[in-house]
């Protein structure tokens, strides 16, 4: 069975016809759905376990190769279902051994996923949406608006993609993905459905069998999603803060103003109450002059003293078009500082990937917006340079 992974490993595409649009794909059904779909097909829910083991456990992505089912299910399977994934439209390695993957899907946009290797750990950051509805001001994937949520298939393929190319990349079978963050393009509670389908899948020992502590949804505060998150899926929670009081979060995280940062706090104290989620990782992104003064460190070392929690500084990773710098070392570790003496729990994330744009808050994908957001963006840097070219001449 490891050939057979490397085999697909290297071909990644579905042999499935692409022009049966009506056909069944089988990479989105959960546990739950797809014994539905064997018990609604006349078969034994039992059904459902092997095929989610042939098509996640073994990559397996043709029925005539599913053995242990019957002849005649396997070409009623073939005539009325798939097995697909998003396309790879391209693949990048970076100098710090970072992946970045450009994903097609319908809808002529293209998803962004990355792998980033330690030494002790591999961890796959996967996409929620097509773009991105909250506009965050300092996100490449805000600044490209928004075209839709990606689907349970979509969402979970990635995870399937990166298993099967890693795999044939590292040559072996062992577990090289051990964590799965919900980070990349998208606000992930804002695609609830989908989104806590898939990662149902990657805890299920048929398909990823991660635990619960291994994978890490990223949410910028979507306050009743958290509870309804805590009930359905309670994997471990991070929380894109990066400002300490309201004022200067309305202005980088705009969605804020719904849900301001005392309700959001309360929703993470509900969300570790009674769970065994021990704390909440809260992520800054530090910004020169704008939210890494000495005051802002002392008012989030109050914030953090009101629910169990982390601190993760994300040095800012720019991009095209965007006014913001990165806050310098010194600064960073200043801001460190003051959070340590006191008494929160600190870390500083180390930048990886750069090179290939596949760092935090780089990933842009190739979205057809809907929003006219993306216009509106390209318009008001358009306008900056016209004015930074009349004063200065052109560069
Ligand atoms: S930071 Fe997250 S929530 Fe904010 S715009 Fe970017 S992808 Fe969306």
């Amino acid at each position: 069975m490891q050939e057979k992974i490397h085999q697909i490993a290297v071909t990644t595409q579905t042999p499935v016809d692409a022009s049966c649009p009506s056909a069944i794909n089988l990479m989105g059904l959960d546990r739950a759905a797809m014994e539905a779909f064997f018990v609604d097909l006349g078969e034994k829910p039992f059904r459902a376990t092997q095929v989610l083991k042939w098509i996640h456990q073994l990559g397996v992505n043709d029925f005539s190769e599913m053995t242990n089912l019957s002849k005649q299910l396997r070409q009623s399977l073939s005539e009325s279902c798939e097995i697909r994934v998003p396309d790879i439209v391209s693949d990048e390695l970076s100098k710090d051994g970072t992946r970045k993957w450009l994903l097609s899907v319908p809808g002529k946009s293209a998803i962004e996923m990355v792998f980033i290797p330690e030494e002790s750990r591999g961890t796959l950051c996967v996409s929620s949406q097509v773009g991105c509805t909250l506009n965050c001001s300092f996100c490449a994937t805000g600044k490209q608006g928004y075209n839709r949520d990606l689907t349970t298939a979509e969402i979970i393929g990635q995870v399937w993609i990166a298993k099967h190319l890693l795999a044939a990349q590292y040559q072996t079978d062992d577990r090289i993905i051990s964590n799965v963050v919900m980070m990349g393009m998208g606000e992930p509670l804002l695609n609830f459905e989908n989104v806590v389908s898939a990662m149902h899948m990657m805890q299920d020992d048929f398909c990823f069998g991660l635990s619960k502590r291994r994978i890490t949804l990223s949410t910028a505060g979507v306050v009743p999603k958290i509870d309804a998150l805590k009930e359905s899926c309670p994997v471990s929670l991070a929380v894109s803060l990066h400002a300490p009081n309201d004022e200067l979060r309305n202005e980088l995280v705009p969605l804020n103003k719904k849900y301001p940062i005392a309700d959001l706090l309360a929703a993470c104290n509900r969300y570790v109450e009674d769970s065994a989620r021990s704390r909440i990782t809260f992520e800054y992104v530090m910004l020169q002059g704008v939210n890494d003064e000495l005051a802002h460190a002392h008012q989030l070392a109050v914030l953090m003293k009101q629910v169990p929690s982390k601190v993760n500084l994300i040095p800012f990773n720019t991009f095209e078009g965007i006014d913001y710098t990165r806050s310098s070392n010194s600064r960073i570790n200043r801001f460190r500082d003051v959070l340590h003496e006191n008494g929160v729990i600190v870390t500083v994330r180390k930048t990886r990937g750069d090179d290939i744009g596949a760092a935090c808050g780089q990933l842009a994908g190739d979205v057809m917006d809907r929003t006219r957001r993306a216009e509106k963006f390209k318009q008001q840097q358009n306008k900056i340079y016209t004015k930074f070219t009349q004063k200065f001449g052109k560069m």
